[in-house]
């Protein structure tokens, strides 16, 4: 057996250090008089939303940020949660609106995520923000492919030139990554569920990025020997353990870097949401929360 040769990234490591220069920027704002005031919407009772609202809510407090919860009932009508971001565009003490998705069938997400106003939509999910992806000129990067960007920058992964494959192809992760990766001059691939013969497009990866939510999916002999491979999935298996979609074991003696699941992509993605919602205040610091 081949030893482990790849670098694992600490997703968490990166992210506290991230964390603490936000607690900086949040202390200069308030220096200013300026509080960062973040908002969450949070429509039913799922518990995974739930979670994921509650963790980005502790980060928010953690360096500082003000963040005020919206809950409404699975049955909400539409309206309802359109008046209520209409309501947050307007209040000055809110730099970022966020709605955790999924949403119930009878909202349609698309309009709700285009009634968010573009300087507040510190998600990167607004119609407007998509387009600053396509032309190179995002207000907020959506926020898991911002932290893969930042996860590469810290470990000096250079992009330029290299061939980037995307396996996934989400409006929240692939395609933006995607997108991001060609910003900076890679030659970049996206792979899906339809593509034929996944491995021979994997296999020409400098930089591997997943994102597909299958366990598994990416095995060794898939992945071209010293390959950074940037694992995005999250997967729980029948017997409770949380994976990615790389086979971790595997593809860690062929790659140069790769990332764990737990303890990767994930951690980087609530604190690129403090980084976007801070940014957001700086730009405009007469909203404020005193
Ligand atoms: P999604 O279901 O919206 O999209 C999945 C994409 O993968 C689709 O484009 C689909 O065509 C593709 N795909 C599915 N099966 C495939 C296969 N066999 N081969 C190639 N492509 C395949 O999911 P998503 O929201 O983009 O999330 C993807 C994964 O990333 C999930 O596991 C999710 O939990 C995880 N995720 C993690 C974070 C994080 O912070 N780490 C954030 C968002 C999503």
């Amino acid at each position: 057996m081949l030893a482990p040769t790849a670098k694992i990234i600490d997703g968490k490591a990166v992210s506290a250090k991230i964390r603490a220069k936000c607690k900086e920027r949040v202390a200069d704002l308030k220096r200013r008089g300026v509080v960062p005031g973040l908002a969450v919407i949070l429509v039913g009772s799922d518990p995974a939303s739930a979670l994921y609202v509650r963790n980005k809510m502790r980060a928010c407090a953690d360096v500082g940020i003000k963040s005020l919860r919206y809950d409404f009932p699975s049955d909400v009508s539409a309206d309802d949660v359109l008046a209520t971001i209409n309501d947050l565009n307007a209040n000055q003490d809110i730099h970022g609106i966020l709605v955790q998705l999924p949403l119930p069938p009878q909202i349609a997400t698309a309009k709700v995520l285009r009634a968010i106003s573009a300087e507040k939509d510190v998600d990167g999910f607004h119609l407007y923000n998509v387009g600053g992806l396509v032309v190179g000129d995002t207000v907020f990067p959506p926020c898991t492919p911002y932290g893969v960007v930042k996860l590469l920058e810290h470990e000096q992964i250079p992009v330029e030139g290299r061939n980037v494959v995307v396996v996934g192809a989400s409006n929240i992760v692939g395609k933006p990554m995607a997108l991001m990766l060609m910003q900076q001059d890679a030659t970049v691939c996206i792979c899906h569920a339809k593509t034929r013969d996944l491995a021979q497009f994997t296999i020409l990866a400098d930089i591997l990025v997943v994102a597909a939510g299958r366990p598994n999916l990416i095995l060794p002999q898939m992945v071209k020997t010293g390959a950074a491979v940037i694992d995005v999935g999250i997967n729980r298996l029948a017997d409770g353990r949380l994976v990615g979609d790389v086979d971790f074991e595997g593809v860690r003696q062929k790659a140069s870097y790769i990332t764990p699941v737990p303890g990767g992509v994930g951690p980087m993605t609530v604190t690129m949401l403090l980084v976007n919602t801070i940014a957001s205040a700086e730009r405009h610091p007469d909203r404020s929360l005193v």
